[in-house]
């Protein structure tokens, strides 16, 4: 089962939300340890709470053109075929924007003079070990100043192969847009991350329009209840999203996960309710 964790914007508490999902689950001898994939390859912080050893490398990237101007007529062939506006002839030049270049190839595949060839270029790495209570990580990371997440993202999904029956939790970036799509692509659960507020709404009803566009069940977990209005409980009943576990604000839990701490560490009847989250999604997921 393949749960990923998404929230409209940043700051809801979404990897708190992920990580003390993956300890609970971890520490119970009943189950397979889960896996757990921090897709925020813009700016990873799962590390921070699961604490891994990494163990194994990988760069990610993907070919880019580079024209021979020696043998290019600039008949701007390529330029034609490209849907993302990497490569432009100038009079009698031939640019490529890598930082537009998705890598597709049709370019090359096109050019009548034979005149471009490809060379990788790296946008980041993926890294896998193991993490506390021996929960099997992954993450991506992009290099800075690289615009596109989704490759290396797509890269740590394809590169790491989970046990069987072992559950997948997957930490998306913040927000709606073609990272987190990619992140929670293929997932069997979408659990959205809010916090009871105006803007926790606003944002709350974009993820759950990528739920719904994408066909995954999914389910809501109240950030910081308590705060704010009823606004986010009267969106998920009109919706049917089920809310399936609140999180009183309360300022001894801001500290601890400020120090690193799970929510599981903070207090052990978290690991209790983790689990009947799980085990919540499980029964969704089962009932599609
Ligand atoms: S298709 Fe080939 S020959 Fe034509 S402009 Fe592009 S690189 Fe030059
Ligand atoms: S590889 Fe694809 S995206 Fe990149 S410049 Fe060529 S056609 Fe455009």
């Amino acid at each position: 089962m393949r749960i990923a964790v998404a929230s409209g914007k940043g700051g809801t508490g979404k990897t708190t939300i992920a990580t003390s999902l993956a300890l609970a689950l971890a520490t119970d001898a009943t189950r397979p340890s889960p896996l757990f994939l921090d897709c925020d390859v813009e700016a990873p912080n799962a590390h921070l709470f699961l604490r891994p050893t990494f163990e194994r490398r990988q760069e990610v990237g993907i070919l880019i053109p580079r024209v021979d101007e020696a043998k290019c007529t600039h008949c701007g062939k390529c330029a034609e075929v490209c849907q993302y506006h990497a490569i432009a002839v100038l009079g009698k030049k031939t640019l490529v924007f890598a930082q537009l270049c998705h890598g597709c190839g049709s370019c090359t595949l096109v050019c009548p003079e034979h005149a471009i060839s490809e060379i990788s270029d790296v946008m980041g790495v993926v890294e896998s070990g193991t993490a506390r209570a021996g929960i099997a990580f992954a993450r991506g990371v992009m290099n800075v100043g690289e615009p596109m997440a989704v490759p290396v993202i797509r890269q740590l999904k394809k590169w790491i192969t989970p046990e069987p029956n072992q559950i997948v939790i997957l930490d998306a970036p913040p927000g709606t847009s073609c990272p987190v799509v990619e992140s929670v692509r293929g997932a069997d659960f979408l659990l959205l991350v809010t916090e009871p507020t105006p803007f926790g709404l606003h944002d709350l009803r974009l993820a759950a329009q990528i739920a719904r566009e994408l066909k995954i069940p999914a389910g809501v977990v109240v950030n910081r209840d308590g705060i704010g209005n009823a606004g986010v409980d009267a969106f998920c009943a009109a919706e049917h999203l089920p809310i399936l576990m609140r999180v009183p604000f309360d300022r001894a839990i801001a500290e601890g996960i400020a120090r690193g701490q799970t929510l599981v560490d903070l207090e052990p009847e978290y690991r209790v309710r983790f689990e009947e989250l799980a085990d919540a999604i499980a029964a969704r997921v089962a009932s599609e």
